[in-house]
């Protein structure tokens, strides 16, 4: 075919429903997945290859033929090539001037070359018009179909027909095209699936460690004391009372640490007189990361309210009870009602029945679905007011379920407090230095902060 009437075709508008051929160089597990889904969405397909030899696991309706040569038949070209073989594509140059070129590469490393995969190849053939995308589907998902989590295609390229091309057949994949820009989004497109969940890395190593200092922490007031100093073997702790003093104390100490930051910041912005000085990069990083670390006290709220509500069920409760009853018996007298108990005990389970429910509404208007149908305001003043009211109601929860037992030496087994009181520094901390920063005088001065005031202005006429 001659050369220039190919490359005519390059950006010639698609009147026709018939599928326009696709290209593609590589006929490796990419390339050959990749083909499977263009051939079953009535693309055809041609491979240029270094061999013309047809392999099984080649789609049957593919052509293979060498590079030149099957490049001439379509308009773009998907390179399914690692970038380290790129170079032989500049023997190309002339049969690629004017086709669009699909980068679809991966690195093994975050920034592993100066310039990203897609810059380097639009360096190499300067003639072509170079598109990013694909790279973040995987060749099993497109070939098992299971192609719910990676749906959407990023795509990214200086030639705007070029990129409405690829889209195009992002589109008649059944896939969703999302446009980043122009190639220099191509570094951020290529890092993206080098990410393994960035936003929920500190949140989770947080999580543990702060787990495993409370599962030691109980285990050693709760099992061991009680076993050296009371002779009493109460191992079986460690299934249900154990993780039942973990969970809230996780879910009430991570809930105040989604607020703690929020603190800081404000205190940082009174002490600096000025909003325009960038936060230290922990707080920054910290601050990222709230929904992840509220969701996370959610879960284990959810787990503190499940083993609470078959608590009841143990064989110890059971025990615990006649053993009452009986020694009530034997003594031939009968406890009366303690009122005060009984109303401390009624507090604190509706306190924390309530805190509960306003902390999963706040759960779900976190949700992408939900929070995208209020607008910003809307949603600040939900996490913000919403999520204070649940913080206030979960710390009263707890503190009225310690009652007055802090005054009680028996509380401090080995002269530590109880994993309760732990638990309480954090949101009791936030919600004090809240309570100061709410009053009118110290929120007026913040709120001029906030709207651009500064004590010592920088750029003062
Ligand atoms: P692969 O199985 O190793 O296939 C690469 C193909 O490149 C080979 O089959 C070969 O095709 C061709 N090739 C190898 N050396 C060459 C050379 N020196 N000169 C010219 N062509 C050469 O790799 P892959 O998994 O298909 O990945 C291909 C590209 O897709 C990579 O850039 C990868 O980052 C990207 N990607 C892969 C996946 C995935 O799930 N595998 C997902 C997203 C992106 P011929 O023998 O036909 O010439």
């Amino acid at each position: 075919m001659n050369k220039n009437s190919s490359n005519m075709m390059a950006l010639a508008p698609n009147t026709s429903n018939k599928r326009e051929t696709v290209c593609i160089f590589g006929t490796g597990d990419f390339g050959r997945a990749l083909g499977h889904k263009m051939i079953q969405s009535g693309y055809p397909v041609v491979y240029g290859s270094r061999s013309s030899q047809i392999s099984n696991l080649i789609p049957k309706d593919a052509e293979v033929l060498g590079h030149a040569e099957a490049a001439q038949k379509a308009a773009v070209i998907i390179i399914a090539i690692q970038r380290q073989h790129y170079n032989f594509l500049t023997k190309l140059a002339d049969v690629l001037h004017g086709k669009v070129l699909v980068d679809i590469s991966n690195n093994l490393k975050l920034n592993q070359y100066p310039e990203s995969n897609a810059e380097y190849l639009a360096q190499l053939l300067p003639g072509s018009k170079v598109v990013k995308g694909f790279n973040t589907v995987s060749a099993w998902a497109l070939q098992s179909g299971t192609l719910d989590a990676s749906r959407q295609v990023f795509i990214c390229g200086d030639d705007v027909e070029a990129k409405q091309m690829v889209m195009n057949i992002v589109r008649g994949l059944g896939l969703t095209p999302v446009d980043k820009g122009s190639l220099l989004a191509a570094q951020e497109i290529e890092n993206y699936p080098l990410q393994l969940f960035p936003t929920w890395k500190f949140p989770i190593f947080l999580s543990l460690g702060l787990g495993l200092f409370y599962f030691f922490y109980c285990l050693a007031l709760d099992v061991i004391y009680t076993y050296i100093y009371e002779n009493n073997n109460f191992s079986f702790f460690i299934a249900i009372t154990v993780p039942n003093q973990v969970f809230p104390a996780m879910a009430l100490t991570l809930f105040g640490l989604v607020y703690l930051p929020g603190i800081f910041a404000a205190i940082i912005q009174l002490y600096r007189g000025t909003k325009y000085r960038r936060f230290p990069d922990w707080l920054d990083k910290w601050m990222l990361c709230r929904k992840q670390l509220g969701l996370i006290a959610l879960a284990f709220a959810s787990l503190h309210a499940v083993f609470t509500l078959v608590s009841p069920l143990r064989a110890f409760s059971s025990w615990r009870t006649s053993r009452q009853i009986v020694s009530q018996a034997l003594n031939n007298q009968t406890q009366p009602l303690d009122h005060t108990n009984a109303w401390r005990s009624d507090s604190y389970l509706a306190l924390g029945m309530l805190g509960f429910f306003v902390f999963v509404l706040l759960g779900i208007t976190s949700l992408p679905s939900v929070s995208n149908s209020v607008n910003w305001r809307e949603f600040r003043f939900i996490q913000s007011k919403l999520g204070y009211l649940a913080l206030i109601l979960c710390t009263a929860h707890v503190l009225i379920y310690g009652g007055d037992w802090f005054l009680n030496p028996a509380a401090y087994k080995w002269y530590l407090p109880d994993t309760y009181m732990l638990s309480l520094i954090v949101p009791c901390t936030v919600l004090v230095v809240k309570f100061v920063l709410i009053l009118p005088c110290v929120d007026k001065h913040l709120t001029k902060i906030r709207q651009g005031w500064e004590r010592n202005p920088r750029y003062s006429e």
